[in-house]
């Protein structure tokens, strides 16, 4: 049986890009077709200037949001990834399997490193090095796909790389995995910065949905949607990216063509509600079940502890295997 691998970090509030991106097929197709593990990968939130507190709440609030979605624990395995050793021990072995250029390549590495530089703070060796950390959270599960945005495409080519690497030295240990999209909204962008992707870890907002929004404000944010001067509505990725976005993401709520979309309406304002009227329907039973289990911690906290006690024993017997390749 195919075996998949994904996660979310708690760098901030879950987004209308990390539903349509990646969860939700976790929960529509993977959790159904596949042996699927998902994990809130907090080891990964510590890359940039973090505060312990509200990683510790926004991990648990990740994993409820999780499962608000629909992750069922009866289909798949939901852990925090810190509570399972075998990432972090199997990270090391592959960093001194992968090269320093290789990692400065990443385009993340440069965008956040940036970032980080311009806010005055150090760039943490952490930020470097963590998509070797994330092809450990695949390569340990010897996952075949990893569904997610086309954001992290680059990382899972890395991640492909190593395994391959480890495989041809020290002999056969990981499955070279593939990452999977889907089929649009890959890549939400910003309403604010159509040009930019609509990032949690972000520190402007406006442009960003969230997933637990009040209904007004998810429709105050697409209202004020940044889209061009042209009149009507038409799909063009490159000449017109704000209403381009807009209609992917009615897109993804509707499961109507773009294209087909853009026909239905013949003004960005009209194209802007609907799009908030399909978001907030989309989210509402998200919303509700979210206010639900937020109240029964212990529910979501006992998930946890037996996703872990699974992902453990699934992971272990790779990263053993690896460290006995490896020559330890
Ligand atoms: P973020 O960039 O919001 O911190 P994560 O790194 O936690 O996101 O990614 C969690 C999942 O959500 C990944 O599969 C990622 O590709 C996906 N994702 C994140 N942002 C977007 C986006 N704007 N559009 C589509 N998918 C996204």
């Amino acid at each position: 049986m195919t075996r998949i691998l994904s996660g979310i970090k708690p760098t901030g509030h879950l987004t209308l890009g990390n539903y349509l991106g990646a969860l939700r097929r976790w929960v529509d197709e993977d959790q159904h077709q596949a042996e699927a593990l998902f994990c809130v990968v907090d080891l990964h939130a510590l890359t940039v200037e973090h505060d312990p507190a509200r990683v510790r709440r926004l991990s648990r609030q990740a994993a409820t949001l999780m499962l608000a979605a629909g992750l069922d624990p009866a289909r798949c395995t939901v852990f925090v990834q810190s509570h399972v050793d075998e990432h972090a021990r199997l990270s090391y072995l592959l960093e001194c399997v992968a090269v320093d250029g290789e990692m400065r390549r990443m385009i993340q590495y440069k965008e956040k490193s940036a970032r980080a530089r311009s806010a005055g703070q150090g760039v943490r060796l952490s930020l470097l090095t963590y998509p070797v950390l994330m092809a450990a959270d695949i390569l340990a599960y010897r996952a075949d796909e990893v569904p997610v945005g086309d954001d992290q495409a680059q990382h899972v080519e890395l991640t492909r790389d190593l395994a391959e690497r480890f495989n041809q030295r020290y002999g056969r240990t990981f499955v070279v995995p593939k990452a999977t999209h889907p089929a649009v909204a890959a890549r939400v962008m910003d309403l604010q910065n159509p040009l930019d992707k609509m990032g949690k870890s972000h520190e402007a907002t406006a442009g960003i949905i969230y997933l637990l929004d009040e209904p007004d404000a998810i429709a105050r944010k697409l209202r004020r949607a940044v889209t061009d001067s042209e009149p009507g509505v038409s799909y063009d990725r490159e000449a017109r990216p704000g209403v381009a976005n807009l209609l992917e993401i009615l897109s993804s709520c509707t499961g109507e063509l773009p294209e087909k979309l853009a026909e239905a309406y013949d003004g960005g304002g009209a194209l802007k509600a609907a799009v908030a009227e399909a978001v907030v329907e989309l989210l509402r039973p998200l919303r509700a079940r979210h206010a639900e289990l937020s109240a029964d911690q212990g529910f979501v906290d006992g998930v946890l502890r037996e996703g872990a006690a699974r992902a453990r024993a699934v992971a272990r017997p790779t990263v053993d295997a690896a460290y006995a390749a490896i020559g330890l």
